[in-house]
């Protein structure tokens, strides 16, 4: 019999195959399996465009079975089957496969990349075996032929004897190596396994028979070996089901089970969308975040699928990074199973379903956040630094699409409230969104800025995470009101008039300021007179770009050397008795005054949270004077 040769390029991609490296050789199952499914698919269509009768899909299902000793595994499938021209034309040659107008260059990364993630159909049962036997019967037709190739010489065609139509698909199991068990795919228990993994949703029966020791009958203690067949496979993926036909419970498990979590989500978005794209998706924010959600190591993506076969495991693309806590996945009849991973990040129809997800996500976060607030500060006490960083990074270009989602706590309850809801509630007088950062809620309520502005009415949002003003420094504004730190030596809430007295008050005081900057040295930028304050003495308060908490950040980062400075400005309660006093000792006693002026900053400094710089001087200094 003459040996027939494989066409340039599925030589190329037959030796591949052989020589791969890739650790997930099982997927060869995942492709063999869909290969049946979709045989017994076109059947099916057939006979209904055809109008055959006595071929009913209840019928049709797919065998696995295998023989230890010969070293086989076979996967029968009763579908449409082969003619031998198709056999020749389909598994000699790849005419239509996208898969190899990727470079098919010899290197071994690309290789296991593209087989990793999409697999590359029948051709993947040489990574496990060292000889592969089709045996096939068209529909209609009353011959079988039977196709056999041990790899890249070539394949031999004969006629063969096959009683009913499908196809039979015969893998001799290389033997072990040193570094590769192939004997495990000869273990029901890894069969079942893997059909599990990625063929559980296809809608055909994949059968198997399964050896189980059981009681024998009418014993108490003696055990036979049983054959059952078993079906490997639940066949009706839940994201296909309509929402009323699955329960709450049911969504929870598949969750905790797929996704490996202990608890349940905070949220299932579960939509079937047609149109331009037709697709199912079933998502799910997770209620806290995985250990290594904010390292490197976590990798956001969904699992992909098309017509109910999984292609991918993490689909980053679907994805935008401020939402990488979703966890999910989306079933698209419109992907092809053999796409490329380059293709599909060119693919317009995979873009779709993107910016499809995102929004929805949006919808449903946001609905979550009105309908069920303590549920969405459980998930935002989880994920909102995420979100933060999502309106942060790329220069703020998806600011508009997180802003709605953020919540910070307010002066007003102490409560997280959304920027809506700020925004809303602010009196008339107020023109701008007032925010301080610190520590703690607790320690940034304690600050003398915050004073004026309670006694106003006005609403203060408290920012305790490193990242929350370099986010609000990003937005800048929202609904058209501009953010202010109330801690910002900008900020004046005075009128006019006032505004004009604390000039002259300042003016008039300037050698007893010059004396105090003096006496604190460079580390303050100015000292001044306030009427930001109400029954505190003294505050910080920063001129220009940097606040006090941006420099700690900042200064916190690697590589950065510590030369980021905050401009900071000593404000004095122009009002407050000490005002009086340190008029009185500019005249009399200009060195007590520099004592004082070091001791009111190591106060204000404290107040802001911040470290003094020599506590030991301080502490001195607060002495003499209580002793003079
Ligand atoms: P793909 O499935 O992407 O087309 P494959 O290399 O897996 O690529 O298969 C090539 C072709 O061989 C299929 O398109 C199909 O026409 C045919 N084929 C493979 N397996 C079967 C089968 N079990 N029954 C009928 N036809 C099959």
């Amino acid at each position: 019999m003459r040996t027939k040769q494989f066409k340039a390029e599925s030589k190329k991609l037959l030796d591949m195959m052989i020589n791969s490296i890739y650790t997930h050789k099982e997927i060869f199952l995942r492709e063999l399996i869909s290969n049946a499914s979709d045989a017994m698919d076109k059947l099916y269509y057939r006979s209904l465009s055809d109008g055959i009768t006595g071929l009913s899909r209840n019928d049709m299902q797919i065998r696995i079975d295998v023989n230890k000793d010969e070293r086989t595994l076979t996967i029968t499938d009763n579908g449409c089957g082969m003619t031998q021209q198709e056999l020749e034309q389909n598994l000699g040659t790849i005419a239509k496969s996208g898969s190899l107008d990727f470079k098919t260059n010899n290197e071994q990364k690309e290789d296991v990349d593209l087989i990793g993630q999409f697999g590359v159909g029948f051709y993947s049962a040489f990574m496990v075996s060292d000889c592969v036997t089709v045996e096939s019967r068209a529909y209609d037709s009353d011959e079988a032929w039977k196709w056999v190739s041990k790899g890249a010489e070539g394949y031999t065609i004969e006629p063969c004897e096959k009683e009913d139509h499908g196809t039979v698909i015969t893998l001799h199991i290389k033997p072990d190596t040193e570094n590769e068990d192939y004997s495990v795919y000869l273990e029901s228990y890894t069969i079942s396994t893997i059909v599990k993994k990625y063929s559980d949703y296809i809608r055909y029966p994949i059968c198997m028979d399964v050896e189980t020791r059981k009681l024998k009958e009418g014993s108490e203690d003696e055990y036979e070996t049983v054959v059952e067949t078993k079906t490997l496979n639940s066949m009706v993926p839940i994201w296909k089901k309509n929402k009323n036909e699955v329960t709450d419970e049911e969504y929870k498990s598949f969750y905790r089970e797929k996704f490996f979590d202990y608890e349940d989500p905070a949220k299932v978005i579960h939509s079937k969308v047609e149109g331009s794209v037709t697709y199912s998706a079933l998502l799910y924010i997770p209620s806290h975040a995985p250990f290594d959600y904010y390292s490197k190591e976590y990798e956001k993506g969904l699992q992909l699928y098309s017509s109910g076969v999984m292609i991918m495991d993490k689909c980053a693309d679907l994805l935008p990074v401020y939402f990488s806590f979703v966890r999910g996945l989306v079933d698209s009849e419109d992907l092809s199973l053999n796409i490329s991973r380059e293709m599909l990040q060119h693919d317009m129809q995979l873009k779709v379903i993107a910016k499809s997800l995102e929004k929805k996500i949006r919808t449903e976060l946001k609905k979550l956040m009105t309908d069920d607030r303590e549920k969405y500060e459980k998930f935002f006490s989880a994920f909102g630094t995420q979100l933060k960083y999502g309106v942060y990074e790329n220069y703020g270009q998806n600011k508009e699409a997180v802003q709605d989602l953020l919540i910070f706590v307010s002066s007003f309850e102490k409560k997280p409230v959304s920027l809506s809801e700020y925004v809303s509630r602010m009196p008339e007088s107020q023109t701008d969104i007032y925010y301080a950062c610190g520590e703690t809620v607790d320690k940034i309520d304690m600050l003398p800025q915050t004073e004026l502005l309670k006694e106003k009415g006005y609403e203060i949002l408290y920012m305790t995470e490193n990242v929350d003003e370099f986010a609000l420094k990003m937005m800048d504004e929202y609904e058209g009101k501009k953010f202010k730190n109330i801690c910002a030596e900008s900020l004046d809430l005075s009128t006019d008039e006032e505004k004009e007295k604390l000039k002259e008050k300042n003016e008039s005081a300037k050698s007893l300021l010059e004396i105090m900057k003096e006496g604190i040295g460079d580390s303050v930028h100015s000292v001044r007179f306030t009427n930001k304050l109400k029954n505190h003495p003294v505050c910080l308060t920063t001129e220009g770009d940097v606040s006090v908490e941006m420099e700690k950040v900042l200064n916190s980062l690697p590589n950065n050397g510590g030369d980021i400075h905050a401009k900071i400005c000593l404000e004095i309660n122009a009002d407050h008795p000490i005002a009086d006093k340190l008029t009185a000792l500019a005249q009399s006693d200009p060195e007590t005054l520099k004592q004082y002026a070091k001791i009111l900053y190591a106060q204000a400094r404290l107040i802001e949270g911040m470290s003094i710089e020599n506590p030991t001087e301080i502490s001195n200094l607060v002495c003499s004077v209580m002793a003079k």
